[in-house]
């Protein structure tokens, strides 16, 4: 059975411990790989090493940063196929999406910032003949970077590689449900001549290994993506040590749709928006608002074609709902299920987990599932469920929709479905999120600033504000008179 490594200091090395955890393919609910379960010691050799190589990197020219990022970028998309299929087995999405979304994504986060660091500029004051102010924006130091498992390396790259391109080191920490890209990232450094030190990956559990990096005095600046409680925690510990933090937490999103829609484009991006990944995506829309007079209409299609949705292998090729992630998540998805009907909520399709026959039989497969019935301000439709399970809602009148939909503490993401834009522009102003769709879902300009308010969480990653974020201003004044 497959055994990695951490990443440290340029070279793959086994834990301390020597011990290992097992790593699961969700998609037949067996162990296919061991991965080190790392503590608090490998942590400080990681951190020693990013440490020990920051100056070097901080000055490294930023076209030289950039070509080895390139380089990086070039690598992963030549191994997108052995990529994408590792990526569909460690997580349980359909290959397809990690052919088409996750892998490109992830070259695509280290290309735009190789390339965007290049015009990154600092800015000058002259307070006219007094004195001149220039603004010198400098790498923070070792950035610690912790991800979670529903996009594997797409998410891990969002960090990795603004702070590299920065001047930042880096100490990272995939999630351990899915450390397998993480690892074949560290291969293409090697491969790509990335100097040792500047980027070390350190795989284990989040009490262990994310901690110890969370509470290293010598990691000045975490950028987190999981969990809203997990997020609570880490700033808890990093706060009283003035950490830079940026965190990107839950959501539960309202996808909004009003009777003059464009009725087919809506109904065919609602299916991606639900269901896609399995629904775990931190940006998908889990409750649907939907005007009364389409709201028979709306219902009795999405239903019909959630019903259609192929619940299968990750690989097979017309598979278009893989496995979820773990056993516990299937659990935690299904009790969530069992909850909405005690909370007075009617199952319209799926609701239980699928037995796939075969090899296949022991994976954690959930039907599309579809609920209505339900308040708008029951658990259910207040906690962030992240599976295939969507509730839909009608509504008859704007300010109505907009209270239920900012009625969460969860403030991420929202799609608005309306052809009329003045309706639109108004509601997008009035949401509580992060980011709005109007008449689209996941469409992203990589250098619009990204990330929700309220407990979606704090800090804006994306664009230049990414580099804002790994930097700091120093501000200097020469007195010229
Ligand atoms: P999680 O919070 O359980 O874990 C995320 C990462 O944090 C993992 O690497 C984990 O090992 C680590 N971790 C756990 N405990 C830790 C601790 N005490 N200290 C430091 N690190 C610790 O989240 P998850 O289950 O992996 O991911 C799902 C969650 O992520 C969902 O809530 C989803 O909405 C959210 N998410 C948010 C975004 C976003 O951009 N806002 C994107 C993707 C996922």
């Amino acid at each position: 059975m497959e055994k990695i490594r951490n990443y440290i200091n340029g070279e793959l090395v086994e834990p301390i411990s020597k011990a290992y955890i097992d790593n699961v393919d969700p998609s037949r609910g067996k162990v296919y790989s061991l991965i080190p379960d790392s503590d608090e010691r490998d942590v400080e050799l990681a951190v020693a090493a990013a440490k020990a190589a920051f100056k070097e990197w901080s000055n490294t020219p930023k076209e030289k940063r950039a070509r080895i990022l390139q380089r990086i970028s070039f690598l992963i998309e030549e191994n997108l196929d052995k990529l994408a299929l590792i990526e569909s087995v460690d997580n349980g999405k359909p290959l397809h999406l990690a052919k088409t979304v996750d892998i490109p994504r992830a070259a695509a986060n280290f290309n735009f910032y190789a390339t965007g660091i290049l015009h990154y500029s600092a800015h000058a004051h002259s307070m006219e003949d007094t004195a001149i102010n220039y603004t010198l924006r400098q790498p923070v130091g070792v950035a610690g970077c912790i991800s979670p498992w529903n996009l594997p390396l797409y998410l891990f790259t969002w960090k990795i590689a603004p702070a590299l391109a920065s001047g930042c080191t880096v100490v990272a920490k995939p999630s351990e449900v899915t450390p397998m890209t993480a690892y074949l990232l560290s291969e293409i450094c090697i491969t790509a001549g990335l100097p040792k030190g500047v980027l070390n990956i350190v795989h284990g559990l989040g009490p262990k290994v994310g901690n110890a990096i969370v509470s290293s005095k010598d990691v000045p600046l975490i950028s987190f993506t999981g969990g809203t409680k997990t997020g609570a925690h880490i700033a808890s510990v990093a706060a009283p040590m003035f950490k830079k933090l940026s965190l990107e937490l839950g959501g539960k999103n309202p996808n909004i749709i009003f009777a003059d829609c464009d009725y087919e484009k809506m109904l065919s991006t609602t299916m991606h928006s639900s269901f896609s990944n399995q629904g775990q995506i931190c940006l998908c829309g889990s409750r649907i608002f939907v005007e009364r007079s389409i709201y028979e209409k709306f219902k009795t299609d999405f239903v019909e074609r959630a019903k259609k949705l192929t619940v299968g292998p990750p690989t097979n090729a017309d598979t278009k709902v893989g496995a979820v992630v773990s056993k516990s998540h299937m659990e935690k998805i299904l009790s969530y299920v069992e909850l909405a009907q005690q909370e007075g909520g009617k199952v319209l399709c799926g609701g239980k987990r699928k037995i796939v026959e075969g090899e296949f039989k022991d994976g954690f497969y959930i039907e599309p599932t579809i609920i209505e019935g339900l308040a708008y301000d029951c658990r259910t439709n207040q906690e962030e469920i992240f599976g295939p399970v969507v509730t839909i809602m009608p509504f008859d009148k704007e300010e109505e929709v907009l209270m239920m939909a900012n009625s969460t503490m969860y403030g991420l993401a929202s799609t608005v479905w309306t052809q009329d834009i003045t309706k639109a522009t108004r509601v997008a102003n009035e949401i509580h999120a992060g980011i709005v769709w109007i008449n689209c879902w996941l469409l992203r300009d990589l250098r619009t600033p990204f990330g929700g308010v309220k407990s979606s969480g704090v800090g804006r990653e994306g664009g230049f504000e990414a580099f804002d974020f790994f930097t700091e201003p120093k501000n200097v004044c020469i007195k010229i008179k």
